[in-house]
């Protein structure tokens, strides 16, 4: 895979404000604001700062946290972690491995069959519907 590298000036020409705080500097959407929370419909969803495919509709759940919530990564490859210690926590961070954007953490409290919950922001992501 080829990484993409852009500036902090493409970047913030390319994404919203709130995308550039999330993806870019490790910030986190407030909770049931983010407009893929509720989308039920089937398709993909990429990475926002670069398009790469993240996450399959067919993982969504519910997880009741207000952010949008899958099981699994839809590709290993494009789905990276790692371990972030900020706000005297260890969590496991969640990156697109492609172009660094930060897209959540994952936690170990998921359903079957992985067991795991992708928390992820909304603004992280562009989703692209099935019949589309
Ligand atoms: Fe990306």
């Amino acid at each position: 895979m080829t990484k993409i590298t852009k500036s902090k000036s493409e970047w913030k020409d390319q994404l919203t404000e709130e995308q550039y705080r999330v993806t870019r500097e490790h910030g986190t959407e407030r909770p049931f604001t983010g407009p893929l929370l509720n989308e039920k419909r089937d398709g993909v969803y990429v990475c926002i700062g670069c398009g790469a495919p993240l996450f399959s509709s067919d993982t969504k759940y519910d997880s009741g946290t207000g952010w949008p919530s899958f099981h699994d990564a839809m590709d290993k490859d494009n789905v990276a972690t790692k371990t972030d210690r900020s706000l005297f926590m260890t969590r496991t961070e969640v990156h697109c491995n492609q172009c660094e954007a930060h897209l959540g953490h994952v936690f170990p409290d998921g359903p079957a069959p992985t067991g795991l919950r992708y928390c992820i922001n909304s603004a992280s992501l562009d989703f692209t519907p099935e019949d589309s």
